[in-house]
């Protein structure tokens, strides 16, 4: 069997399965099974496959077909400018939560020194990529699951920040260190009642999704924390989910924020909230 007879099973056993990308799907999985690129894949297809790889290939389809996230079979996924370590235990990077690096970078000065805190660290990939763009900045993460914390912990060696941030296991409630200028978060939003209904509880971890009766209860949790730990006119940005920004809004304000703008995503959804604490 060469790389071609193999990519063509791998297409159609996705695509009998109704995996819409089952094309790119297929081609990064038996790259991977290969430790190839996709490219030397291509330009390859007559070679012939060992037994090993094309084994592994096959479980790895087996796992897609099963819905599993590309991230968790592969281990990794990109997020804003650089690759992060992921498995089932912290959700897969959104595109969408790269909104709010984008923010933050627009509040922080390249050179400036800030001190920041992200509450529900979950995989790294937020406060990792805003440090990586802001060098003189140090942080703070907090995630009440020790397996989440494991990962955030492997990232933060892997991008070599082990000198800026100080990771804790405690859940908002509990936490009290510092005052910042910055504090961020993207915690669990959807609401529980719906959470059986959708493909990402299936694979992805219930405790970093689940945002109680409507959705919300997570998010007013870190409102509250974050209006005791802000500085006077420190900024908070938060992601939130469908249908949830006028709540948020004013649970803001009734916490003595001020709400700076509210940012919409790709699909036109309300997603983050940039607000400043008022003295
Ligand atoms: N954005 C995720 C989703 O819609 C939810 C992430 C979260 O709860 N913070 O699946």
């Amino acid at each position: 069997m060469n790389f071609l007879q193999a990519l063509n099973k791998g297409y159609n056993l996705l695509k009998s399965n109704e995996i819409d990308s089952y094309k790119i799907d297929a081609e990064v999985l038996l790259s991977e099974s290969l430790n190839i690129s996709k490219e030397k894949l291509i330009l390859n297809l007559e070679k012939a496959i060992n037994s090993a790889s094309y084994k592994k290939f096959l479980s790895n389809i087996k796992r897609r077909n099963n819905k599993e996230p590309l991230a968790y079979i592969l281990n990794k996924k990109e997020f804003w400018k650089n690759e992060f370590f992921i498995n089932k235990n912290v959700l897969v990077p959104r595109p969408e939560t790269e909104h709010l690096v984008e923010e933050a970078l627009k509040i922080i000065a390249i050179n400036q020194r800030k001190k920041l805190l992200e509450i529900g660290i979950g995989s790294g990939c937020l406060i990792i990529s805003i440090l990586k763009e802001r060098k003189n900045c140090y942080a703070h993460g907090i995630d009440c699951c020790e397996k989440a914390l494991k990962v955030a912990n492997i990232n933060v060696n892997l991008h070599k920040i082990k000198n800026r941030i100080k990771i804790f296991k405690t859940d908002v409630d509990n936490f009290k260190r510092d005052k910042y200028d910055l504090i961020i978060s993207n915690p669990p939003y959807i609401d529980n009642k719906h959470l059986k209904y959708l493909d990402v509880s299936k694979h992805e971890p219930l405790k970093a999704l689940d945002g109680g009766s409507n959705g919300t209860q997570m998010l007013m949790k870190v409102i509250i924390k974050s209006s005791q730990l802000l500085k006077n006119n420190g900024k908070l940005i938060i992601e939130i989910g469908n249908n949830q920004k006028y709540k948020v809004i004013e649970s803001l304000k009734k916490n003595n924020f001020f709400v700076n703008k509210t940012i919409k995503d790709l699909s036109n959804i309300e997603r983050c909230i940039v607000s400043t604490k008022l003295p």
